[in-house]
């Protein structure tokens, strides 16, 4: 499957003397003032090299903000002017590769929700056959790594040279402190399969929120991510697109030297393993919460049900059968007999009190 990474050997394009390379930029280029205001004020940190705006957004629904169009690579090719900055956009079609090619734009990149789709990226790599220019791409949406290494693999195949593959979190049914989940034994094990591709790392999409992105950034600079993109705007809360994740530049500095570059890398295959192992407990724990709502919303039902026949909540031979049932299966999948008689109390007296909840509330049928 790798065939294509092993003759691959450009991983040099990202450095910087500066630790990891930054990208920054507003989520989307909203007005020209905007734009400029925001990357005179990012070319002042070192650590920022590169420049990123969506001129073209993908929306979930229609009729919001799509993006200034054309008019902002205009708008970008003034920041490379006058901030000497490198400039990257977002291209979703083959005209918006044309486009970005014919405005001198210095790096393409290929958002989430385009990684999904093998067809659209095949597009796209026909359009960038012979053309040298530096392509990141994004994670796809869910988290499916061979769709994101198929990606990557299209555009390597396309004769692109430098290339970077961003982390920007996965979508996870379950609700989590992220927006979308690090999952970051995914991108971890992009870097075991590819380990010449720059790994960069979006702290802003994966968090949702600017509390978040700190954590996260350390995580990836403690992972070896080779690069960070966060996005910066002038006035945050009055972003178009993602406004609760976008910090000003002034609050991206403080961000970036908080950040630790640790000398001694770590073990790359004991950091993926726990990651692995951590990412199944997570995802365990996940179903155990569905599982227990899921059977009080049943318990709830039989409430009701007792109810409206009167029937008395506690009925004792049931809940017998229940624990020597439970236990019998516990102890079979080698659990202990105190922790499950435990776990089984705390269940049942949960249930029983539901139950006296909707015992107490009027029948109202
Ligand atoms: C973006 O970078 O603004 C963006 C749309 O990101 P993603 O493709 O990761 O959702
Ligand atoms: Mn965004």
């Amino acid at each position: 499957m790798a065939s294509i990474a092993s003759t691959y050997h450009v991983n040099e394009w990202l450095k910087s003397e500066h630790g990891p390379t930054v990208i920054s930029g507003p989520c989307s280029a909203e007005t020209e003032e905007q734009v400029l205001s925001t990357a005179k004020l990012l070319a002042e940190i070192p650590q920022v090299k590169i420049f990123r705006a969506g001129v073209w957004k993908p929306r979930t629904r229609p009729g919001m903000f799509e993006g200034v169009g054309e008019v902002g690579l205009k708008w970008l090719n003034r920041v490379q002017n006058e901030t000497g900055l490198k400039v990257a956009v977002e291209v979703a079609y083959p005209a918006h590769i044309d486009l970005a090619l014919k405005y001198n734009i210095d790096i393409l990149w290929i958002g989430a929700r385009t990684v999904v789709n093998p067809f659209s990226l095949q597009e796209l790599a026909n359009a960038l056959k012979g053309v040298d220019v530096p392509v990141m791409i994004k994670n796809p949406v869910n988290p499916d790594i061979n769709l994101w290494i198929g990606a990557i693999e299209r555009i390597m195949n396309a004769g692109i040279e430098r290339i970077a593959a961003v982390h920007r979190g996965f979508y996870f049914f379950d609700k989590s402190p992220y927006r979308n989940a690090p999952m970051w034994e995914i991108p971890i094990e992009l870097k075991r399969l590819f380990p010449k591709i720059p790994v960069i790392c979006d702290p802003s999409h994966i968090c949702g929120e600017r509390e978040l992105l700190l954590g996260v950034a350390q995580k990836a600079l403690d992972l070896e991510m080779e690069g960070l993109m966060l996005e910066s705007h002038c006035d945050p809360d009055h972003a178009l697109t993602d406004p609760q994740q976008q910090v000003t530049p002034a609050e991206l500095k403080i961000l970036l030297s908080k950040l630790i570059l640790r000398e001694e890398k770590g073990n790359r295959e004991f950091e993926s393993k726990l990651e692995e192992l951590r990412s199944e407990v997570d995802k365990i724990d996940a179903e155990l919460m569905h599982i227990l709502s899921r059977r009080m919303e049943l318990v709830d039902e039989l409430g009701y049900y007792k109810r409206d026949n009167n029937i008395t909540i506690l009925q004792l031979k049931r809940w017998s059968n229940i624990v020597r049932d439970r236990l019998k299966t516990g102890l079979n999948s080698g659990l202990e007999k105190e922790f499950l008689q435990k776990l089984l109390e705390i269940v049942h007296n949960e249930s029983i009190r539901r139950q006296t909840e909707i015992y107490k509330s009027k029948k109202n049928n």
